[in-house]
């Protein structure tokens, strides 16, 4: 019989678990060497393994987690697993499908009770969550899922990729916000409900050049989308992701995509820039300076991307949308958004 300190030793454990798998399969996919690739998806496998077991015993035993909504645990997925099971086409494996779109999956569960296995507070109002994925509840990079808390329901972009055991969130607490003030008392072990994924930024590898635009959480369908095809060998494309912020400390992913960028510069230009530089929050800063919106021409001439080769993607609040497509339409391109109000 699992007492409540079991239970919890358990959910530490697991979590712990969960980051030390998270860290692995950052390092894949960062990593330029085939030999050492392959050690370390030998090891994120194993790793999975055991969490995965751990998962499936505080699922029979605990009453926070989906199985006790009736669910059957599942495992969590071995590299290329969902990639394949998702997508026809591209395998995991490092093939790449330049015409592939990425598709809207048949299947998608939704969840009365997933568990946060994971808090990290970026600012006192920006904080990235993870939440236990239920087994049968498959997404496209770049989409958005509801939460729920009590009876309020808001919508959020889904960070993580297809191909990871959790789901991933990076949300901005607006003061005096329904949603935002039940998240800000967010703790590891409570649950939230999770409905269908839906709509959301398609990557589109017809294109060889993406431009993406985010101001802020904007950030998160981009980083679904490039971890997932980080995942999937997919490097012939070349993103240049812009990341707009009033101040530095808002950068929730910067060593992330700064060690990616460094890791694959053809694939991947990260600019992020502070549109307050002047003020005290943003001493030390030595990068760029501006709103993204006012940014972005400089951008395409600089990177010499074309409307005839360029897909261009905006996420974030309407008004930065509205202006971005006032720069980017009178040239000819194509731009995709999401928009958060
Ligand atoms: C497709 C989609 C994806 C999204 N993805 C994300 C994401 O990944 N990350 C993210 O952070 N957001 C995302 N959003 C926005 C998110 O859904 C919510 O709108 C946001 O979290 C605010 O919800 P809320 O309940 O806290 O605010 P609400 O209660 O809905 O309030 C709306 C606004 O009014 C203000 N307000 C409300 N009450 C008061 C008050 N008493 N005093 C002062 N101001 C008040 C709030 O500050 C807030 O700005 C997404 C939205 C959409 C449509």
């Amino acid at each position: 019989m699992a007492t409540e300190t079991d239970l919890s030793r358990g959910r530490q454990v697991a979590r712990q678990a969960l980051v030390e798998l998270d860290d692995v399969s950052q390092r894949q996919v960062a990593c330029g060497d085939d030999n050492l690739r392959s050690t370390l998806q030998a090891i994120g496998q194993r790793k999975s393994g055991q969490a995965w077991r751990l998962l499936a015993w505080l699922q029979q035993h605990d009453g926070h987690m989906p199985a006790s909504q009736g669910q059957q645990p599942t495992a969590p997925r071995q590299p290329g697993e969902a990639a394949a099971a998702a997508e026809p086409g591209p395998s995991a494996s490092g093939s790449e499908s330049p015409d592939s779109v990425t598709d809207t999956p048949h299947a998608a569960a939704t969840a009365d009770a997933a568990l946060v296995i994971e808090r990290r507070d970026v600012t006192p109002d920006l904080i990235v969550f993870r939440v236990a994925r239920p087994g049968d509840f498959e997404f496209s990079p770049g989409q958005s899922v509801k939460l729920g808390l009590g009876d309020i329901r808001r919508s959020y972009s889904i960070v993580s990729a297809p191909h990871e055991a959790f789901l991933e969130f990076f949300v901005e607490l607006a003061p005096g916000g329904q949603m935002s003030e039940q998240l800000r008392r967010l703790q590891v072990g409570d649950t939230l409900t999770l409905g269908p994924p839906k709509g959301g930024l398609r990557f589109d590898g017809r294109m060889p050049n993406h431009l993406m635009i985010a101001t802020v959480t904007g950030i998160n369908p981009f980083i679904s989308i490039l971890r997932d095809c980080l995942h999937r060998g997919q490097r012939a494309h070349r993103m240049v992701l812009m990341q707009g912020a009033s101040y530095q400390d808002e950068f929730g992913y910067r060593q992330e995509l700064e060690a990616l960028a460094a890791a694959h510069p053809d694939l991947l230009t990260y600019l992020p820039t502070v549109s307050r530089p002047d003020e005290a929050r943003n001493q030390g800063w030595t990068g760029v300076t501006g709103r993204v919106d006012t940014l972005v021409e400089e951008v395409l001439t600089h990177h010499g991307l074309e409307p005839r080769d360029t897909l261009a993607y905006a996420c974030g609040h309407s008004g930065m949308l509205e202006s971005v497509a006032g720069h980017l339409h009178p040239r000819g391109f194509r731009l995709e958004t999401e928009s958060y109000d």
